[in-house]
């Protein structure tokens, strides 16, 4: 095969939607009017959406296609038929249940497993599960690897459990305590980095003979299923399905935002094997979500996620995404933007803290250059660190998040290469002056998931 340098989506465009190009002084006044929070912009004040992969992805023509079959029955659905069976062949799990999005299903699962007392036990819980389980009473521990914190240190699956530590926690709190183990894969709040499938038995076999509920939450599980295969010792040969269905099945359950690897807008589920635990989800999704042949989504969503489920693992499609995004990383690094190694599956974090290190974590350096990215380009990114996990201790006391990272979300299927190339370019002046920029300062926040709707101030 002969190999080009250049990555070519492998699509031809059909729509378009229009981008509207802003200059930076009516991008100035826009984020000041949102109070400095990138989450309070109008979408067309932004030039390159980046905040998210979340539901942001473009549809493929055989899924707007779907739109028109989408069976909009309350009960019996031909396309919830569609659904559970692109569900069931991937996962082998026997009960299924829709819901409108990843933590509605979280909410659910958690909401039965937690309570105070309760510990869970992750990778990295994301955010939204993170506070589905704090919510309950119960605490969520996160167990990286040591290497996840070396934002330089090379490692081929970052996104791993520290298994010495999770028999640490295991001998500590027993399974009385413990509501559940979940993998994160990829490891979304700590780069986007893969996860071995090495380290998945490894839980899976803890969780075994110790029994614990161990839950996969498979967001990106065909993003991972790449690094495994291009990564992973014994998987040169094994299509991303087989890896996927081979992780899945060292699980007792998982937990899928649909608007990541399902690439379509909206949508999730939850998948068991254990009849019982079912039977008890099954009654709070009726009350809360809907039907058990809808939980939430309209028929037509039911459609797109069947058929967005077998495309994700399309070989040239996951070539392209890949690589893609690690094309704008390497540049980035060249270029001596501080970014996180490897580039992970679906975004590219960039270390606010060290390209920024004369801001103190106090005053969000990540904020900061979220900040700059849309003054100077138009891009809106997202922060990760400490406006996201950053909190106050019992005496009032700044704890920082373990990292100030900002995070440059790529979106399925939606932009292209010279969007990208474009990018590039606005790092080049978020170089030039860095030393210039200066931090934030909260002045009102709520108390769970702050970032959303936290307001800022700019510091002088
Ligand atoms: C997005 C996401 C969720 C939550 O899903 P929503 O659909 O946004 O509610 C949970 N876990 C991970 C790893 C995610 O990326």
């Amino acid at each position: 095969m002969v190999e080009f340098k250049t990555i070519i989506e492998p699509f031809k465009i059909k729509v378009i939607e229009p981008i509207r190009i802003t200059t930076e002084e009516e991008r100035k006044q826009y984020l000041k009017e949102a109070n400095y929070n990138l989450f309070s912009l109008k979408s067309d004040q932004v030039i390159i959406d980046f905040l998210t992969d979340s539901g942001t992805s473009a549809m493929s023509d055989n899924q707007w296609a779907g739109l028109m079959l989408g069976d909009e029955s309350y009960a019996g659905s031909k396309s919830w038929d569609r659904m559970r069976e692109s569900i069931h062949s991937l996962t082998g799990y026997p009960y299924i249940f829709p819901t409108h999005q990843g933590r509605a299903a979280e909410r659910i699962v958690y909401g039965k497993l937690g309570g105070p007392g309760k510990v869970f036990i992750s990778n990295t819980h994301f955010d939204t599960t993170r506070a589905n389980i704090e919510v309950t009473g119960a605490e969520a521990i996160d167990i990286p690897i040591a290497e996840a914190k070396e934002r330089n240190v090379l490692h081929p699956f970052k996104g791993n459990m520290n298994i010495e530590k999770l028999e640490t926690l295991v001998a500590q709190y027993g399974k009385e305590k413990i509501g559940a183990v979940i993998l994160t894969v990829t490891n979304n709040s700590s780069g986007g980095q893969p996860v071995s499938m090495e380290n998945a038995i490894q839980i899976s076999n803890i969780c075994r003979d110790h029994e614990l509920l161990f839950i996969l939450d498979c967001c990106r599980i065909a993003e991972n299923a790449y690094f495994i295969k291009h990564r992973e010792e014994g998987f040169e040969n094994t299509s991303y399905f087989d890896i996927a269905r081979k992780m899945f099945a060292l699980a007792d359950g998982c937990i899928m935002s649909a608007k990541k690897d399902a690439i379509v807008n909206m949508g999730g589920f939850f998948a068991l094997k254990d009849k019982d635990f079912a039977d008890k989800c099954r009654e709070t999704l009726i009350i809360t979500e809907g039907y058990i042949t809808y939980g939430g989504l309209s028929g037509r969503d039911m459609e797109t996620i069947a058929t967005g489920l077998q495309e994700v693992f399309d070989p040239d499609y996951l070539h392209y995404r890949i690589s893609s995004t690690g094309y704008l990383g390497k540049k980035l690094h060249e270029m001596g933007v501080p970014v996180m190694l490897p580039i992970g599956g679906h975004a590219v974090y960039v270390d606010a803290k060290e390209l920024y290190s004369h801001i103190p974590p106090e005053s969000y350096p990540g904020q900061a250059l979220a900040c700059e990215l849309y003054i100077k380009g138009g891009i809106r990114s997202c922060e990760i660190g400490s406006v996201m996990s950053g909190h106050e201790d019992v005496d009032g006391k700044f704890i920082c998040a373990p990292m100030e990272l900002v995070r440059l979300a790529i979106p399925r299927r939606v932009y292209t290469q010279s969007h990208i190339e474009y990018v590039i370019e606005v790092f080049e002046k978020i170089l030039e002056d860095k030393e210039k920029i200066k931090g934030y300062k909260i002045i009102e926040a709520p108390h769970f998931l702050r970032h959303f709707t936290a307001k800022f101030q700019q510091l002088v």
